[in-house]
């Protein structure tokens, strides 16, 4: 059977800042979602202050009905956060009205159809208080590097490596720019690019037999509204086992809790910290999290999820992310613990600066 799974996040109002949506809001999204007769199932997730709305349907992806479903769900639950008067209501609805695809309309969007195969699982990700980029070192390291991913040495279908779709997010023209590259012959190439997170982002995985095992929410909100609107806070599907990584294998970088552009008015650099699913955001806006939940689907219809980062294991690894967190902040704004001018160039820090260029002057030698 064919199915689709579709992913759409937005933040659309939350409580006392940018924590988290409130649990009226919660179930205003779920209810517009519940009634709707063109998905085969559905669940509701939210991290930080996003809202995930997960589902699985026949429509293949980029269907215009399956978006509109999330764009009016989002659309309601935007009139209860103006109702209970939370902060940021519709933050992420950047367009005044639906047009038939909600790429490209603030909320984040991963897609991917492919056949059933007998056992079906794969991995839900949803960042807050972080950009695209974010996942480009996990991703690239559970796709590419046997230091996380044994099968690529131990398993001959994943030893043949996987080819990686590429965006340029600072492409401004009609479309996207992307380029593909395969592993292993393009490894330094893909390492090039991926390592400049605010312009480069991984958009999608295929296996080499064409399989689609990634797609990631690879857009700038930026350059869709001309200002800071936030920090396009992304989420990812991954398809995992058989021709694809484990699941264990796509969890194993996220132990590096690696720095990240976010935190604080998303101008900021912090630790990527793994939490538990519905986790809200705390210390200076962030630090900037990620969830997950894995799951199986079986003609169309999901199994529970299984919380990956509810363990013992990354107890430890929070304790780390916090340290690095407390480490980089005590030098506040200076030098790498803020993001340079030309990611800042969307805040008000840019009419201080043009207003003090002028008091500038030139003195004589
Ligand atoms: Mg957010």
């Amino acid at each position: 059977m064919k199915i689709t799974i579709s992913a759409i996040k937005a933040d659309i109002g939350s409580i006392g800042g940018h924590l988290c949506p409130s649990k009226k809001l919660v179930e205003a999204v779920s209810e517009v979602v519940k009634k709707s007769s063109i998905i085969l199932d559905h669940k509701i997730f939210h991290t930080g202050d996003d809202i995930t709305i997960l589902m699985s349907h026949d429509k293949g992806e980029n269907y215009p009905e399956i978006h509109r479903l999330a764009w009016d769900a989002f659309q309601r639950g935007t009139e209860v956060a103006k109702e209970q008067g939370l902060y940021g209501a519709g933050q992420d609805l950047l367009k005044d009205s639906f047009s038939g695809n909600i790429k490209g309309s603030g909320p984040a969007v991963a897609e991917i159809e492919f056949e059933e195969r007998p056992a079906e699982p794969f991995l839900l990700f949803m960042a807050d208080k972080t950009n695209p980029g974010a996942y480009n070192l996990p991703f690239y390291l559970a796709f590419a590097d046997p230091f996380h991913n044994s099968g690529l040495i131990l398993v001959p279908k994943i030893s043949q490596g996987y080819k990686f779709i590429i965006m340029d997010m600072d492409f401004k023209g009609e479309g996207d720019k992307v380029i593909e590259l395969e592993t292993p012959n393009d490894i330094y190439n893909i390492a090039c690019l991926l390592r400049d997170t605010e312009r480069f982002g991984i958009s999608e995985v295929y296996s080499k037999s064409g399989h689609k095992c990634l797609s990631l929410s690879t857009t700038r909100l930026h350059n869709i509204s001309g200002t800071y609107t936030g920090k396009d806070d992304p989420i990812a599907l991954v398809r995992v086992q058989k021709d694809f990584p484990a699941t264990g294998e796509i969890l194993s970088p996220f132990s590096i809790s690696h720095y990240v552009a976010g935190f604080m008015r998303g101008s900021h650099v912090g630790p990527l910290m793994p939490v538990r699913v519905n986790t809200p955001v705390s210390y200076f806006d962030g630090p900037p999290i990620v969830s997950g939940v894995a799951l199986c689907v079986h003609n169309g219809k999901f199994t529970e999820e299984v919380d990956v980062f509810d363990h013992p294991y990354w107890d430890y690894i929070r304790d780390k992310a916090s340290a690095k967190a407390e480490e980089i902040r005590k030098q506040g704004f200076f030098g790498s613990a803020m993001l340079g001018m030309n990611e800042l160039e969307y805040t008000g820090i840019t009419e201080k600066l043009e207003e003090l260029d002028k008091r500038f002057i030139i003195k004589e030698k």
